[in-house]
């Protein structure tokens, strides 16, 4: 098979789906636009769909909805708008095979690891339908007569911004919370993985979300800059690189909106010479190659502390058991599998050795999949690229040191701060290094260490701007606002009407 995955030429090859459309008002519509992408598999090249490139009029159009829907939607209670929660998961779960092979087909992981997103998704839900017991407000008689309450109240019009490596669990990231808590929302998936949230929102009208309380619109640059733009919007989310995160939370911050905006990642996994080694190397295999290293959470530099050679030994073999196509999904795109396999060279040219060699890997019968294979790279040096910086692929560099000092310090040093682990049987070592990572999710023996619902997940320095984090109960400080009123009433009124 010979598709068009390179030059963005459609040839005469039919379709998987129809092409992809915005969701305004509770129905699927044509963008004001013509100008299209191509949305092509990773998984072999096969062309999905085309997304439109919105423009500011479909976002307009989007929030004129969303602003007419929340009139109704915030004031209905709050028990009555998580039923619609309740019925999503149980459709989330009852289409979990078919909303997982679409997450598969257009973001190219595994149908395991694109199963787990939807039970992510699931759990999510979950935690929305438990908001009524968590925003209940706070009232006290402060003196004769005179209360003081406080309610969280939605804001209004809200936006979330997704990325492309999690086409339906980032989005429920924010979807269930923000809606819940009774905002109306217009969500703008990445252009490289739009079919997932289409498919949510049919879901979630099935589930009985009133028309234009959840919205689509489709597209790149012009959609999100007119989102950071728009005066009737009153707060952002984002999730995707750091670059971008920086553009949008000034952009949206500067317009006077609330914005929360999660970057990329450089997560670091420090390993003493007392870690269990069979654990150790599972744990890190999985963690740098799970989703093909395309995770935020994802392991990318390993600061291996003293004589850890037999540890390294043990994950080169856990590292060789993970294959393309079987249990490691593709990268994204040609353009990534390109990047990835850059850094790998780049490194080897600067005096890294390789120790597990990805480039070149194909998957027969998938050759037009963008797939590269499992990568361990040794004696990387902090000044190196592939030690500073995010490869987005299934690729570790192992830093050496001789002290766990010297670990925390390379941890330290690098910019982003979403997670860190350390493996050790040493307790008191591990409380050191939870005290000392630069990061806000920090694993001990856990290669992924994302907090479960009711937690919340959110890392620290160019990882996220703005306060709080995206899940769990500090949610509900992003998506609401704090009314505090404080009310008079004579407490003898009534006996003496009465009598
Ligand atoms: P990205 O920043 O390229 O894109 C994210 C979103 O921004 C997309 O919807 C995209 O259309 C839009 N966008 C891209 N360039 C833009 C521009 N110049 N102006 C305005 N909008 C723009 O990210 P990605 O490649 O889709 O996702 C991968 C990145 O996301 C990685 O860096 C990863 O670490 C990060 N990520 C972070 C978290 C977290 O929780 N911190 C979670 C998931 C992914």
């Amino acid at each position: 098979m010979d598709y068009p995955y390179l030059n963005n030429v459609r040839l005469t090859i039919p379709m998987k789906y129809a092409p992809v459309r915005n969701y305004i008002n509770g129905e699927f519509v044509e963008a004001a636009t013509s100008e299209t992408l191509d949305v092509i598999s990773p998984v072999d090249g096969a062309l999905l769909a085309t997304v439109p490139l919105s423009t500011s009029h479909d976002l307009d159009q989007a929030v004129k909805a969303a602003k007419k829907a929340f009139a109704t939607w915030s004031r209905t209670p709050i028990k009555e708008r998580v039923q619609v929660f309740f019925r999503y998961k149980a459709l989330l779960e009852k289409n979990l095979d078919e909303l997982a092979r679409l997450v598969q087909e257009e973001n190219g992981k595994t149908f395991v690891e694109a199963v787990a997103e939807i039970e992510k998704g699931s759990e999510l839900s979950e935690f929305a339908c438990s908001l009524p017991q968590l925003v209940t407000g706070e009232v006290l008689e402060v003196s004769k007569g005179v209360e003081c309450r406080t309610e969280h109240v939605p804001l209004g019009v809200v936006a979330s911004i997704v990325p492309f490596n999690f086409p339906s669990m980032v989005p429920n990231w924010t979807i269930p919370n923000a809606i819940a808590l009774g905002n109306c929302m217009i969500i703008k998936p990445s252009e490289k993985v739009p079919l997932s949230v289409g498919r949510l929102a049919e879901l979630l009208q099935e589930a009985g979300l009133p028309p234009g309380v959840f919205n689509v619109v489709h597209g790149t640059n012009e959609v999100v800059e007119a989102i950071c733009d728009h005066p009737d919007i009153e707060a952002v989310s984002f999730v995707g690189s750091t670059k971008v995160a920086k553009l949008v939370y000034q952009r949206a911050t500067s317009n006077f909106k609330r914005c929360l905006a999660l970057g990329g990642a450089k997560n670091h996994l420090i390993v003493l010479p007392d870690a269990i080694p069979a654990m150790t190397a599972q744990n890190i295999t999985a963690s740098m190659s799970g989703c093909a290293g395309q995770r935020c959470m994802a392991a990318s530099a390993m600061v291996a502390v003293g004589p850890v050679d037999h540890i390294i030994e043990q994950l080169c073999e856990e590292v060789l058991k993970v294959v393309p196509g079987q249990n490691l999904g593709a990268v994204i795109n040609r353009e990534s599998k390109e990047r990835i396999e850059r850094y790998i060279t780049e490194a080897e040219g600067l005096g890294a050795k390789v120790l597990v060699d990805g480039r070149q890997a194909t998957v027969e019968g998938k050759e037009n999949g963008t797939y590269v294979g499992p990568t361990v790279i040794d004696y990387v040096t902090p000044d190196m690229a592939v030690a500073r910086e995010e490869i987005f692929g299934p690729v570790i560099s192992i830093m050496r040191t001789r002290t766990v000092d010297e670990a925390l310090a390379i941890e330290n040093a690098n910019p982003y701060g979403n997670a860190a682990a350390v493996f050790t049987q040493n307790g008191g070592m591990a409380r050191y290094v939870i005290d000392r990572a630069s990061a806000g999710m920090v694993g001990v023996n856990v290669g992924v260490p994302v907090p479960r619902e009711p937690f919340s997940f959110g890392g620290w320095n160019e990882s996220r701007f703005g306060a709080g984090d995206i899940t769990g109960k500090s949610s509900i400080e992003f998506w609401t606002k704090l009314r505090k009123s404080t009310t008079k009433w004579n407490p003898e009124a009534g006996i003496n009407w009465m009598s």
